[in-house]
């Protein structure tokens, strides 16, 4: 999943053809750019903090969160062999997606409101998941519209608030095993694949929503009667991923450290 080698050239590529004596790291540096560097860096430490915690047999997947960023920028990281990527708004993962090729793993990481739900799916048959499913509302939505677009199964993951603020969503703690029973034996076109939280509003999350959503993947994988490796966990952003791994994240969300800091437009008064 974490792959470090160069992608093959692509079609419409031209060939570098090396005639002085710069190293081929050089070379492959200066092409790649900014944030192909900051990619494979951000791969090393995720399998560092891998080799810590003795999981290195379980690969841990790193969703390289683009939102705000332009094409342009999400090319270079796919160029770097990156495919899995995540975008939290629909409007723009719908724009973004189609000038992009089809073999991108899209992450929808955002807040998705029902009235969206159809915009996404037609609009990015590539999507892999979504993480942020955090009530039955949302579910049955996207079970039925994947039902009716017949599309393969659609894997979900249900989003659990650990950090008790009010304005996270997320299902409360108490009550994952209910959702979480109700994608996995009530929604035939989703497929349940684990548990995702978003941590402290300043995005470095305590280890304590860290080993609250770890507890909620027990009680989860009893009640489903299902092993704990069939069951993700995904937590751990630019600020804490490394902490998040040794913590058992299966699935961690990078933006910033990847792609640079996020300008929003400012609005204008
Ligand atoms: C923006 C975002 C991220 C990435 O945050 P960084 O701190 O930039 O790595 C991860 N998860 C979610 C849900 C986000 O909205």
């Amino acid at each position: 999943m974490n792959n470090l080698k160069r992608a093959p050239k692509r079609e419409n590529e031209e060939e570098v053809v090396e005639k002085d004596n710069h190293s081929d790291m050089a070379t492959s540096a200066a092409m790649d750019g900014v944030a192909a560097a900051a990619l494979r860096s951000v791969l090393h430490r995720v399998n560092q903090a891998a080799e810590r915690s003795g999981r290195v047999a379980h690969p841990i997947r790193v969703v390289a969160v683009s939102k705000t960023k332009p094409v342009s920028v999400i090319r270079q990281v796919y160029d770097a062999g990156h495919r899995c990527f995540g975008e939290n708004y629909v409007q723009e993962l719908i724009e973004k997606a189609p000038q992009l090729t089809e073999d991108i793993e899209w992450h929808f990481i955002g807040n998705l409101q029902s009235n969206k739900v159809k915009m996404l799916l037609t609009g990015v048959p590539n999507l892999a998941m979504v993480e942020t499913v955090d009530d039955e509302k949302i579910a049955n939505q996207l079970d039925r519209f994947v039902g009716s677009i017949g599309r393969k199964p659609l894997k979900v993951l249900v989003q659990v608030n650990t950090s008790g603020e009010e304005s996270k969503s997320g299902v409360e703690p108490s009550g994952c095993v209910e959702l979480a029973k109700h994608v996995s034996l009530g929604c035939p076109n989703l497929e349940f694949c684990g548990l995702m939280t978003i941590g402290m509003l300043d995005y470095t999350s305590t280890p304590e929503n860290f080993k609250t959503l770890a507890n909620c993947r027990s009680e989860v994988c009893k009640a489903l009667g299902i092993a704990e490796e069939q069951c993700e966990l995904s937590m751990g952003m630019s600020g804490d991923f490394e902490l998040a791994i040794e913590m058992g994240s299966t699935n961690v969300r990078i933006g910033s450290t990847i792609f640079g800091a996020r300008e929003y437009p400012k609005k204008q008064s």
